[in-house]
């Protein structure tokens, strides 16, 4: 805990603009010119570190998790205590198969089946929406619209094993990025990988659903 850098106080969020047309918004990084970053988590079967709901408490750090249902239902507990701690859950399919190319019935189930059990587990629908792998085409994002997510979130950061991957040219984070790692053994290594780099980089953690509203 001592680890945790000390941020600048986020800005007021100013929301992003949403598409007007009936498809889901897709991002990589969030377009705004505020000095936050986002963290989010992916998955949650393969592994559940116990720590991570007093670290989110404690260091006061807004995390999105992006969920598979069936681990949701079945972790219930966890993952609703890290949501206490100041996370917000949202919608990572049931299967955690590649929807690319599928068709929209397939896509929709996926989506919509993942939205229906997250909605009656937490009481939220889920606003956004993670393809698993990244792997999507114009289906998914009418889909995810159609399942009630306003924006399907990529990232521009990966942190496996407490090692940032920059996934741009730059090697820094920049307002509006989005940092993807996962519920995996070292997750706690990631988190506070994840939130020093955010901090070089003079940036503030901040919820990605303050912006997407
Ligand atoms: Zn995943």
């Amino acid at each position: 805990m001592s680890q945790v850098p000390t941020f600048p106080e986020a800005p007021p969020p100013q929301p992003v603009l949403l598409p007007a047309t009936g498809t889901a918004a897709f991002w990589h990084r969030l377009p705004t010119d505020q000095k936050v970053a986002f963290i989010s988590i992916d998955d949650g079967g393969l592994a559940r570190p116990p720590a991570v709901a007093e670290f989110v408490w404690r260091a006061r750090i807004p995390v999105t998790m992006f969920l598979n249902s069936p681990a949701a239902q079945e972790h219930d507990v966890y993952f609703r205590q890290i949501e206490v701690a100041g996370a917000v859950v949202e919608n990572h399919t049931i299967n955690h198969t590649s929807l690319a190319g599928r068709s929209y019935s397939y896509q929709k189930q996926e989506i919509c089946g993942a939205a229906d059990r997250l909605e009656a587990l937490f009481g939220k629908r889920p606003t956004l929406f993670r393809p698993p792998f990244g792997e999507h085409d114009s289906t998914t994002l009418q889909a995810a619209h159609d399942c009630g997510a306003k924006a399907v979130i990529h990232w521009t950061e990966t942190v496996h094993e407490g090692k940032v991957r920059y996934q741009t040219p730059e090697k820094v984070v920049r307002p509006g990025d989005v940092l993807l790692m996962h519920f995996r053994p070292a997750l706690m290594d990631d988190l506070l990988a994840a939130l020093k780099a955010i901090h070089r980089a003079g940036l503030t953690p901040a919820l990605l659903e303050d912006y997407v509203r």
